[in-house]
């Protein structure tokens, strides 16, 4: 989103390096492009402003609508999200979790951007929220055709809201494949662990769950190597000596492990795995 600026790399939306963005103008039109919502509705809408005011200052700041239209503008918005008239004229901390995440949906649809990051968008809220933040989210991105880049710890959100999944451990891309392959034939011991640990609701489907033990390196100044390997039951000698590319192992998935081609089911008869013993 370029809320700060890269010490390396790159970011390319649609093909272009957001950092090699020099003047202003360049700058506005990429950011009525792409949006962001923040993780902390609590933290990220302005306490001195009234939510029709937080609503009108991307209107007024990128010039996309006149004085006289932009009531109606604001109340078109208040319609797609579901935002009631009267809450215009309240402050944030007139609202509970919810209002103010949709207040922060809103916000970022207003320019009607193509692309929104989603930074946890439902982790400070409420579990009795969280379904109707998302279910929000699911109906937008389809009626207004947008994309979103959805990040969770929570596994379970993942599967419900995601189209294609890449699974992050210490700043790098471990695995990344379309929700369904993701989620049925996971290779990748991270990735694996991980969703040992999604909470069960039929006590009858027995899923172990796996306990990572050793430490997590430094994510400063990292060694060329496997970053999980520290941790990693099935590591080998190559894994402390070579680090693993991002290599496709079928259509669309790509891991990056030195044994992706070992099956799932090899790797988890394994005698290292740790699963909790308590299950
Ligand atoms: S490369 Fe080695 S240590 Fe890393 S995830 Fe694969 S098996 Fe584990």
């Amino acid at each position: 989103m370029r809320l700060q600026n890269a010490t390396s790399g790159q970011v390319l939306v649609n093909g272009k390096n957001i950092f090699a963005v020099k003047n202003r103008a360049e700058d506005l039109e990429l950011r009525r492009k792409m949006q962001i919502i923040f993780q902390d509705p609590y933290s990220s809408l302005n306490p001195k402003k009234r939510v029709k005011d937080i609503l009108a200052e991307a209107y007024k700041i990128h010039k996309t609508c006149t004085k006289e239209m932009l009531d109606g503008t604001i109340d078109a918005l208040c319609d797609v999200t579901g935002i009631a008239k009267d809450m215009l004229m309240q402050y944030p901390h007139e609202l509970d979790g919810g209002k103010r995440q949709v207040v922060g949906i809103a916000r970022a649809l207003s320019l009607n951007p193509d692309f929104i990051v989603c930074d946890e968008p439902v982790s400070a809220l409420d579990v009795s929220v969280q379904a109707k933040i998302i279910n929000l989210l699911m109906d937008l991105q389809k009626k207004m055709d947008l994309s979103f880049l959805f990040i969770s710890h929570d596994l379970s959100v993942v599967k419900h809201i995601s189209h294609r999944v890449a699974v992050m451990y210490l700043g790098k891309i471990v695995e990344i494949a379309d929700k369904e392959e993701l989620f049925a034939d996971t290779r990748h011991p991270y990735s694996i662990a991980l969703l040992s640990a999604i909470p069960k609701v039929d006590v009858n489907r027995k899923v172990r769950r796996i306990v990572l033990k050793g430490d997590v390196p430094s994510p400063i100044d990292p060694k060329p190597v496997c970053r999980f390997a520290s941790r990693c039951w099935m590591s080998q000698p190559i894994c402390f000596e070579k680090e693993p590319q991002l290599r496709e192992i079928g259509p669309g998935h790509c891991v990056a492990c030195h044994f992706a081609d070992v099956s799932r089911e090899k790797m988890l008869t394994a005698d290292m795995v740790g699963f909790d013993q308590n299950e």
